[in-house]
């Protein structure tokens, strides 16, 4: 079995909804993404270590990238009672992060070298410790998807997922940059509920 069939089994059994692959010179970065970080809507902007200006500039999150050459993305879609039910985005933001971080445990069986994303900041802590001590979970320590400069959107069209998962839905993202040889660019698995 190849990597890239093991990784697709592996976020699988974490339960994500889909997942599809993009080769890392596809990527595009959007300085305009990280303008929006700046505005600070999200309450994350220089509070966490996951976000920026922590995790560096857009080229020093690039060249962090770069060293990889394949970008699993997945996702996992969450049913809210409507389009205001923010309880329940936070609910199902927590419960993301929690599956992250199991199929970073089950990854850790097969791959040495990785970088994982995540929708958002951290949350981990009840108060996160940036700036005056340093994080206290570094090896669990997801950055922010968008604040790499990833339109979500744009990259889960790339990957031939869906970014969008019907009305009184959310669903949140993460990527797995790893190196591979050998993976086509759309390789992954979909899964409808
Ligand atoms: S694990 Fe804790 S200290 Fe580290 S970024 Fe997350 S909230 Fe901050």
């Amino acid at each position: 079995m190849n990597i890239v069939t093991k990784i697709t089994e592996i976020a699988a059994k974490s339960n994500f909804l889909e997942s599809g692959y993009i080769d890392v010179g596809n990527l595009k970065y959007y300085p305009e993404v990280r303008a929006i970080c700046e505005d600070n809507m999200c309450r994350n902007y220089a509070a966490s270590w996951a976000c920026p200006p922590a995790i560096g500039t857009i080229t020093e999150c690039k060249e962090r990238v770069s060293k990889y050459d394949k970008m699993l993305l997945f996702s996992r879609k969450y049913e809210l009672e409507d389009s205001f039910d923010f309880e329940g985005m936070t609910d199902g933001l927590l419960d993301f992060k929690k599956r992250v971080d199991i199929f970073q445990r089950n990854l850790k069986d097969i791959l040495s070298d990785f970088l994982l994303l995540s929708n958002e900041g951290c949350g981990r802590c009840s108060k996160c410790t940036y700036p005056t001590a340093p994080c206290r979970f570094p090896d669990l320590l997801h950055h922010s998807l968008e604040g790499y400069g990833f339109i979500v959107n744009e990259l889960a069209l790339e990957a031939g997922i869906h970014y969008n998962n019907g009305m009184n839905t959310v669903t949140y993202f993460g990527a797995l940059l790893f190196k591979n040889e050998c993976c086509s660019s759309n390789y992954g698995f979909v899964k409808r509920e």
